[in-house]
């Protein structure tokens, strides 16, 4: 599978295992349209972010082009679980009160709310509302000694008028059966929904918005020219560009720009998901597909039961792409599955099983805005964007249209550089370890 850290710039056509989504999503793409020699804005990657930037950039009334390694959406935007949350990056509100104050720490909860508005803008242009499931995100203890810390977290976020609830375990169990479920901090207005739908419906906006969508067509190479704007070859001809966006996150190849190359660690997520469960075994854990499931590990679990009945389960992945594929991962996150429900232990085998990068910065949080003379980017979201890439990329289209950004770490420094950059790998192979003992 494609590694950012060792491959040059993905695709065409550069197929890693499908994600459930694409098998079972009859999804409405716009037409894309032959390369263009110029352009005001060119944007590399038609992901949530790129496409959202295309958007407000053309609604601006700018020529604006997005260019795609492969097809629409075929990185994360496609890969992932669907859950729509009201945070990024993982630094949480009362790190952020504590590392800022709390009116930077409420501004920042105001501008996740933003985010999710954004999102649900988006939703009323997909008739099904992009599958769209309402019972919110339950963050479970999944042990007694992560109760404490959680119920603290729940009064942290009181402070921050934050719609969350808390669940005791009597209370939590009526929406789950598990060993692993002590207590729940439930964020009442996130919500879940079918990724693909929502990146056909964010593709759509920007299509109709004036944006020029190229899929199939790796850029290859990205030059800033300074005052004369930005060269980039790709696939399919060159390009001239005033002002560069870079929008591909995770996947963005360590060879395509010195100045992004040391800033990001390319992480895998992978998820597997079980075939169909029967009544019998639904009533057994007794979830519902109405809920968004993660625990307090510092390797977390995710889940979510879908609208039908397979139980989708993901975690970390391996550490190279050469790995990605291997079985073992999956059979982990099996194990881990049945560490949660035993109840489905009979339940042997996955049904899909795939991976995606996403982006880590060394500080936890992710930042959008310039990298040098013509060029921005927005990346680092630590595997929480979904929610949050609907705001980043009208940010990202509002810095390189030279508009303010509000005062907010996310936009007013540049991603820190690893120290010793070779070595991220080991560091993270050390971190797995580290995550396991203490898990
Ligand atoms: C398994 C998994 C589960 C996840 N679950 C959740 C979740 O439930 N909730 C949540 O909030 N977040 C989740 N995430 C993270 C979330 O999916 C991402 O943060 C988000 O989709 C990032 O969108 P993006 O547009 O920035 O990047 P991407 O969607 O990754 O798009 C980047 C695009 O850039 C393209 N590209 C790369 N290089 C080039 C090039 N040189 N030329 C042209 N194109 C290029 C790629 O092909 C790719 O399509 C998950 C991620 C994974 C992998």
């Amino acid at each position: 599978m494609y590694d950012p850290l060792v491959n040059a710039p993905p695709g065409p056509h550069d197929a890693p295992e499908p994600s459930y989504w694409q098998q079972h999503t009859q999804a409405e793409f716009p037409e894309c349209v032959d390369a263009p020699e110029e352009v005001e804005f060119a944007v590399i990657g038609a992901g949530y972010t790129g496409l959202n930037a295309a958007r407000v950039l053309a609604e601006n009334g700018h020529s604006v082009a997005v260019f795609e390694a492969n097809q629409l959406a075929w990185g994360c935007s496609s890969r992932n679980a669907g859950f729509v949350m009201k945070s990024t990056g993982r630094l949480g509100l009362s790190a952020w009160a504590e590392r800022l104050g709390a009116d930077i720490a409420q501004d920042i909860a105001d501008e996740h709310q933003k985010a999710l508005q954004l999102v649900e803008e988006t939703l009323r242009y997909c008739p099904s509302q992009c599958q769209r499931q309402n019972g919110g995100y339950l963050k479970i203890a999944h042990r007694n000694s992560a109760v404490a810390p959680l119920k603290q977290q729940y009064e942290q976020l009181k402070k921050f008028n934050q719609p969350v609830e808390w669940l005791t375990q009597n209370q939590l169990s009526g929406l789950i059966s598990s060993p692993q479920a002590h207590a729940a901090l439930r964020f009442t207005d996130c919500f879940t929904l079918n990724p693909i739908l929502l990146a056909a419906a964010t593709a759509r906006r920007a299509t109709a918005a004036g944006a020029q969508l190229v899929e199939h067509c790796p850029v290859t190479q990205a030059v800033s020219l300074g005052g004369k704007g930005v060269y980039l070859q790709t696939a399919k001809g060159s390009v001239r560009a005033r002002k560069l966006l870079v929008c591909s996150n995770g996947y963005t190849s360590g060879k395509l720009l010195p100045e992004l190359a040391s800033r990001s660690l390319p992480v895998l997520s992978s998820i597997i998901t079980t075939p169909p469960l029967s009544n019998e075994q639904v009533e057994s854990i007794k979830l519902s597909p109405q809920y968004a499931i993660m625990d307090t590990r510092i390797l977390k679990y995710y889940f979510r039961l879908l609208p039908d009945n397979r139980l989708l389960f993901g975690g970390r992945g391996a550490i190279q792409g050469k790995s990605a594929e291997k079985p073992i991962y999956a059979k982990r996150l099996l194990q881990a599955l049945h560490q949660t429900f035993p109840q489905l232990r009979e339940v042997n085998k996955w049904e899909y099983f795939w991976s995606g990068w996403v982006s880590v910065s060394l500080d936890d949080y992710p930042r959008v805005g310039k990298v040098k003379d013509n060029i921005y980017a927005s990346m680092g979201y630590c595997g929480a964007g979904v929610g949050f890439t609907a705001l980043a990329g009208q940010r990202l289209a509002e810095a390189a249209m030279e508009k303010n950004l509000p005062e907010l770490p996310y936009y007013q420094s540049k991603l820190k550089p690893f120290p010793l950059p070779r070595f991220r790998r080991l560091g993270q192979w050390l971190y797995y370890h580290y995550g396991r003992l203490r898990d």
